[in-house]
């Protein structure tokens, strides 16, 4: 009790001492006309999360890619207690189901697969996933969004046995996943990969690339984001990776679109809407991917 207090009034100082700074940035933001493809892994946020952010930026314009789970598991792993039922929603609630779907008929929203569930599963399982996935959208995914730790950069029980780092592509291994996404996916983001290049002009050639026979694409680190958009030139792609319910990021310029909750959530509204109003276009990773492969 006393710690979350802490955490509450530790945030509401740094809101207090950074709202003036992230004001005047959004303010002075004169780049015009970026190429912005927002993504967010759906970990940790629940239904009302979800709805609160979702259904403003859908109604704004904003396009989204939103990768779920189809369900949540529980083997005790570590993978099991960082995200858990109740606390993480998946595709298997109707509601949530229900309310991703209309975004996306009606306003263009992106639902990409972010595996069966958030533990390790196996390629029978991983298939079984996408089975359910067009049952519950109608449609099989388009984009794949690895979830878990990276092999030999995180502990392993942090990290699903079937991404391509770990086990994914051992074809003796029953993790073996690689031949799934060969024929039913076609675009991959796997291996924690993000774009590192210190450029002023980021082009979609920047993002998709073939690896292992899978279109793949890199994003950049939500929190990279305002630094480098700053400086960017005019029609330069951004690919911002964030999650709409992980509030342990500081509240400050940088973090602008890491930050989704009470305290900030306006703020990286206001950010999307003034780069709107700057003419940027606002596309999900299958609109780019499609975009890509027609250069
Ligand atoms: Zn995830």
């Amino acid at each position: 009790m006393i710690s979350k207090l802490k955490f509450h009034l530790k945030k509401c100082f740094q809101y207090i001492r950074n709202n003036k700074n992230i004001d005047s940035f959004i303010k002075n933001l004169d780049v015009n006309n970026l190429n912005i493809v927002l993504t967010s892994d759906c970990d940790h946020a629940t239904l009302k999360r979800h709805k609160s952010i979702i259904q403003p930026l859908c109604s704004n314009g904003i396009k989204i890619t939103v990768a779920t789970f189809l369900c949540l598991e529980d083997d005790k792993s570590p993978l099991a207690k960082h995200c858990y039922k109740n606390e993480t929603t998946a595709l298997d609630n109707k509601e949530f189901r229900e309310f991703l779907l209309n975004m996306r008929d009606k306003y263009g929203l992106e639902i990409a697969y972010h595996g069966f569930s958030q533990i390790s599963n196996k390629r029978i399982i991983f298939e079984k996933g996408l089975k359910l996935f067009r049952e519950y959208t109608g449609e099989m995914p388009y984009t794949y969004v690895e979830h878990g730790g990276l092999k030999n950069h995180h502990i392993d029980g942090m990290c699903k046995k079937e991404t391509l780092a770990f086990e994914g592509k051992n074809i003796s291994s029953d993790y073996y996943i690689l031949d799934i996404l060969r024929e039913n996916i076609k675009a991959v983001w796997a291996e924690h990969d993000y774009l590192d290049q210190n450029k002023e002009n980021y082009l979609l050639e920047d993002f998709f690339y073939i690896k292992d026979g899978l279109n793949r694409f890199k994003r950049h680190k939500a929190s990279m984001l305002s630094n480098q958009i700053s400086r960017a030139s005019n029609n330069s792609y951004f690919f911002p990776y964030t999650h709409f319910n992980y509030d342990l990021f500081d509240i400050n310029v940088g973090n602008i679109l890491e930050r989704w909750d009470i305290y900030s959530r306006s703020k990286a509204f206001e950010f999307l809407y003034k780069l709107k109003d700057n003419g940027a276009n606002f596309l999900t990773v299958k609109d780019a991917h499609k975009l890509w492969l027609s250069k």
